[in-house]
């Protein structure tokens, strides 16, 4: 008998959830508009407070997109983009014709340094370019310094495009992350903390841009009996089924980020006595992460051990793990981009792996990972 898979993060279903989608069955509103839509929307709002306004649609991808078009993003700008992130944050600037300015991480949130950003815009100036917008992410959850990116983001007028996909219901300061950019998105991936299966949203500071954002989502239909268009439209509204799945997510979504901080916890417990092992954390608290993924950096120096012989070992016993974000600078299909900053994401990228974080992992499944995880390293202190 083979074990079942202990996967990094899966969708974990609240209960409510398929009421909200016979409902949109019952009344025939199986389309990409309809109550759920409105309903989800409604509750993402009074989850993320800010005076914000959110859009629902198909993808956390198709909220990038479409920010960087309202950010007034085109043909031959450039973006500056946090280097260490998955490829949707970066892809979108390539969709409307822009390049990527890649930009290291800092060591103690992972996220986009300050002090290579500042760098980075002010030789990109020199150059005679000054780039259009920041894209600034918040890595498994862990919040960007949000006040410090706003400073730069002011002193130089650049706009920040705020990639909270990982980090719904994270918080820096105490506000909620998806509220920190000028324009902000989450995701609602099947693997994300919260799922409807595929959808993201567009997180907005006013109603007419939501309108618009909404409007150029929906094919950018003018006002007209027949089909007109003044501008190019796009097909990225969630579908109310869908919504349907996010509304009985939201009921819940409290009770599973404190399900991930409790795995968090766990490895923090597992790990204390190990040295050379570090676990992903808060700098200090004026961060409160979701922690959506738990993860670790390993020193080969101290334990003689690799990210690699962790990861093969939890593979052999049907578990999945990670190697952290490769950065975005050292890939190839962004090739040849500018990158500013030293070598923080790519020595994160070496040593880091995420553990399972999923909010629906029981005491068996710990069980589980403690085992492969207590193998590992007792061959490591015991040579
Ligand atoms: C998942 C993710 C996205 C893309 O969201 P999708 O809904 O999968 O399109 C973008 N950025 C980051 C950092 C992500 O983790």
């Amino acid at each position: 008998m083979s074990l079942d898979k202990i996967w990094l993060s899966s969708p974990h279903m609240g209960g409510n959830e398929q009421k909200y989608v016979n409902e949109a069955f019952d009344t025939n509103w199986v389309a990409p508009l309809g109550p759920n839509v409105n309903g989800f929307e409604g509750d993402l709002e009074t989850y993320l407070l800010s005076n914000s306004h959110v859009g629902v649609l198909s993808s956390g991808t198709s909220a990038l997109h479409l920010g960087l078009i309202l950010l007034g993003v085109g043909y031959g700008d450039e973006v500056i983009c946090q280097s260490m992130t998955f490829s949707a944050s970066a892809n979108p600037i390539k969709y409307v014709g822009a390049n990527p300015v890649f930009v290291d991480s800092e060591p103690d949130t992972w996220n986009i340094c300050p002090d290579s950003l500042e760098e980075a815009i002010k030789d990109r100036i020199k150059r005679g370019k000054k780039p259009k917008a920041i894209i600034a992410v918040h890595l498994y959850g862990m919040p960007y310094k949000a006040d410090r990116i706003k400073q730069i983001s002011d002193l130089y007028d650049i706009p920040v495009l705020e990639d909270s996909a990982e980090a719904l219901g994270s918080t820096f300061k105490g506000q909620k992350c998806g509220t920190f950019g000028d324009i902000g998105i989450l995701s609602f991936n099947g693997n994300k903390i919260i799922t409807t299966s595929g959808g993201g949203a567009i997180v907005l500071k006013n109603k007419e841009l939501k309108d618009k954002a909404v409007f150029l989502s929906t094919q950018a239909r003018d006002a007209a009996p027949h089909y007109q268009h003044s501008e190019v439209g796009y097909n990225y509204r969630m579908s109310n089924v869908c919504a349907g799945i996010g509304r009985g997510q939201m009921e819940v979504l409290d009770e599973h980020i404190s399900l991930r901080r409790r795995m968090n916890h766990f490895y923090n417990t597992l790990f204390e006595n190990i040295k050379g092992v570090n676990v992903f954390k808060e700098p200090n608290g004026d961060f409160y992460s979701n922690h959506w993924l738990s993860a670790i950096t390993v020193d080969f120096t101290t334990t003689g051990k690799t990210r690699e012989d962790l990861r093969l070992a939890f593979e052999e016993k049907n578990i999945e793990s990670r190697p952290l974000w490769k950065p975005m600078h050292m890939q190839p299909v962004f090739k040849g981009c500018s990158y500013y900053g030293g070598n923080v994401s790519e020595s994160l990228f070496e040593s880091g792996l995420c553990l399972p974080s999923g909010s629906n992992l029981e005491d068996v499944d710990r069980e589980r990972i403690f085992e492969v995880i207590n193998t590992v390293f007792d061959l490591a202190i015991s040579t």
